[in-house]
């Protein structure tokens, strides 16, 4: 597997979370554990995963709520929601309150995997919008991905670093939409970090610098707050 994309798995029953966390990482995932309510929510708020397998009955706080907490907070990570419940009205609650599939206890393991994994891929398509060409122009600012520059609106030719590239590149190809922090973190750093606003923050104000005659009033530049990024032409 390209890319290893990474799972977090809410399971409180040791037997089965290690059995599946070994079959997961056989397959080339990335695995990070949590065992109850409160632990999994403090690992969703701390890293960027690709898919999240949550068990519904779980110590502290239940499956069902953590994911409409997460949908509340606009994380649109897929989940994958795992019960010992089989009747039809939590099925439907599940899902009602934002969880992607569901699979009920006991399951097939390889059934289990072909579901994570096309969960995973119908979110990373989802994720490819309209791509940017090599180069990209905004009021009067040009920017080239190739060469990894920019004239700016005052006639200035920039340099930019790969990562300020790359999260122009995410901001542009999702103009009009609010581009969360974990998915910048994803796409632009690559791997599982641990979030801090300041460092987008500061990437955002250094575009604010470049490329807005009035950085104090973006026009293009956007902070969603609590939320992330959003780049606004015309
Ligand atoms: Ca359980």
């Amino acid at each position: 597997m390209n890319n290893r994309a990474s799972v977090l798995l809410v399971e409180d029953e040791q037997h089965l979370h290690e059995a599946l966390k070994l079959n997961l990482e056989l397959e080339g995932y990335t695995v990070t554990s949590a065992y109850d309510g409160n632990d999994a929510l403090k690992k969703i708020t701390e890293a960027y995963f690709d898919l999240i397998i949550m068990d519904i009955m779980l110590p502290e706080l239940d499956g069902i709520s953590i994911t409409e907490n997460l949908r509340i907070h606009n994380n649109d990570v897929p989940v994958l929601m795992l019960s010992a419940k089989n009747s039809p009205a939590d099925k439907v609650l599940g899902l009602r309150k934002g969880a992607d599939d569901y699979l009920t206890k006991p399951f097939d393991l390889e059934e289990l995997l072909i579901r994570v994994e096309k969960l995973i891929e119908k979110n990373k398509k989802i994720q490819v919008k309209e791509a940017v060409g090599d180069q990209y122009t905004f009021g009067d600012n040009i920017i080239n991905f190739k060469a990894q520059d920019a004239i700016t609106w005052n006639k200035q030719t920039i340099q930019l670093s790969k990562k300020e590239a790359l999260l122009l590149k995410l901001l542009i190809e999702n103009k009009g939409e609010v581009v969360t922090r974990e998915k910048i973190l994803q796409v632009v750093w690559g791997y599982n970090v641990y979030p801090t606003t300041r460092t987008i923050d500061n990437f955002i104000l250094s575009f604010r610098k470049y490329f807005e005659k009035d950085s104090r009033n973006p026009r293009y530049f956007h902070s969603v707050r609590g939320v992330g990024y959003r780049f606004v032409s015309q």
